[in-house]
């Protein structure tokens, strides 16, 4: 079965944050299971791509409404993400260091989807499917059945993920003109609320649709910035599969980012030597508990919160814990967790940047990891820290209540808490320290969560059923 995942980032090649992960993991998981699965991105002069050898296979160009653009299709040469990665380079459009926040960024992933459905249109290409991961790779769907251009594709089945409903990627129809020789009277499967809405005409185009988690897909119902109707209407098109881990990348057993290594079946002294490593390096002490945030510094993740929470909790508990932040995001939430720093020296401490071997580290060597969101698609934060041995203390929502049951409940292991609010937070957290003083209940919700399976085994075995049920059977 040959499959083609389309999306804006891919790790190691370009990570901004959760989507990276999923598209660096699931085709080498599926390409393990006997799949054809290949990567096809847009070219981006970064680290992973200087450094790797990549192959033209393909050249030509294309029409974005009235400019062409040349393009070129580049395959890296040693297959070392364990699946075949494509970049499609057009220089002055898809040649940028960043993923995001580019004043053209409609023009960018237009041209982005254009020169994917070019290149196989032209070069005879079948697949089986095609799997788009959100409003970046949205407008395939649409484009396959409803342009002229692409009519002998028209056949091929379409997957689109949601990882992230509350980003649209929506235009004005002023640049209809972008997409080719389009069907106009069924152009209003473009459109929502007066504008062309990438990620709804996905979800009413695509053969199937797919969220991060169960609960997400409840939850879109309710919360998706404006498509609140639309997943209504099409509730029955839609599954939630709660995304895997990669248990290679992501293992203390064998993690090179990490202090010292450790296994479920010997957490200490490897655990605790993470921790001193991380307490050394932040001027905070080992032996108290050690609460972290990870994670984009903007509301959706609740970490406007923080700052008071913060505050809050070191001021009621006398100092008992030590509280670390990483992250980088909203301007005004870095400048006030950076205030924190004069007032709580030697119990908080915060990195405001993006350092993805410090967080390896972190959550490898902290007691609790903090997640307060209010809105969680999956979250992949909560299943590295149950990897690396360390608690979720998580708000009830999203893939958090998919994935991490209460300690007090039966076979329980996290901590969960209601609301997105200070109080919420405070009282979660007040009841991580009591929880760190009972050291042999500590030391066996370890065990019992580095013993979980969230690996990607479990998981991409649902989305390959999910192809099976959408290819024609002869
Ligand atoms: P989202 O994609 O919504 O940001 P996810 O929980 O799905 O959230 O994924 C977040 C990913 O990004 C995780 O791999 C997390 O470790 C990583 N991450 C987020 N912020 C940072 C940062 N400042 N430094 C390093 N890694 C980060």
């Amino acid at each position: 079965m040959r499959v083609y995942h389309l999306g804006a980032e891919c790790y190691p090649v370009a990570k901004v944050g959760g989507l990276a992960d999923v598209v660096g993991a699931l085709p080498k998981y599926q390409c393990q299971a006997g799949l054809q699965a290949a990567v096809v991105l847009p070219y981006y002069n970064r680290q992973f791509v200087r450094e790797h050898q990549f192959d033209v296979v393909f050249v030509a160009s294309t029409l974005l409404g009235h400019r062409r653009f040349d393009f070129e299709i580049l395959k890296e040469r040693d297959n070392a993400l364990g699946f075949e990665l494509y970049l499609i380079r057009a220089p002055g459009l898809l040649d940028r260091e960043n993923v995001y926040s580019y004043p053209d960024e409609t023009e960018q992933f237009i041209a982005y989807q254009l020169a994917f459905l070019d290149w196989i249109n032209w070069s005879q290409q079948t697949p089986d499917i095609i799997h788009c991961h959100d409003h970046h790779a949205g407008l395939i769907p649409f484009l396959l059945y409803h342009s002229v251009i692409y009519k002998r594709l028209k056949h091929v089945p379409t997957v689109f993920t949601i990882h992230n409903g509350q980003y649209h990627g929506a235009f004005g129809w002023d640049k209809v003109g972008y997409l080719p020789e389009i069907d106009m009277t069924v152009g209003g499967l473009l459109d929502w609320n007066g504008g062309i809405n990438p990620l709804a005409a996905a979800v009413k185009c695509c053969s199937k649709f797919t969220t991060v988690s169960p609960s997400y897909l409840e939850e879109l119902k309710v919360q998706s910035n404006g498509l609140e109707h639309l997943f209504e209407m099409e509730e029955g098109r839609g599954v939630g599969v709660l995304n895997g881990i990669d248990s290679q990348v992501w293992d203390p057993a064998n993690d090179a980012m990490i202090a010292a290594k450790f296994s479920a079946k010997k957490i200490d002294p490897g655990k605790a030597q993470n921790k001193l490593a991380l307490c050394e390096r932040f001027g905070l002490s080992p032996d108290k508990p050690l609460i972290s945030f990870i994670g984009r510094l903007v509301t959706e993740k609740g970490a406007d919160l923080l700052p008071e929470a913060v505050s809050r909790s070191l001021n009621e508990l006398g100092d008992q814990l030590n509280i670390l932040v990483l992250g980088t995001g909203d301007i005004y939430i870095q400048d006030e967790l950076r205030h924190l720093l004069d007032a709580h020296p030697n119990v908080y401490n915060a990195y405001l940047g993006y350092d993805e071997k410090l967080s390896h580290l972190i959550y490898s060597g902290s007691d609790f990891l903090l997640m307060p969101s209010r809105v969680e698609p999956c979250g992949l934060n909560q299943l590295y820290a149950l990897r690396y041995g360390t608690v979720p203390i998580v708000r009830s929502t999203g893939g958090l209540k998919d994935s991490v049951i209460d300690f007090e409940q039966p076979d329980g292991y996290g901590i969960r808490f209601e609301e997105a609010s200070v109080d919420d937070i405070c009282v979660a957290v007040k009841r991580a320290v009591e929880l760190y003083q009972n050291t042999a209940q500590l030391e066996l919700l370890r065990k019992r969560m580095m013993g979980l399976d969230f690996s990607w085994d479990q998981s991409a075995g649902q989305y390959i059923q999910l192809y099976q049920s959408l290819i024609p059977k002869l």
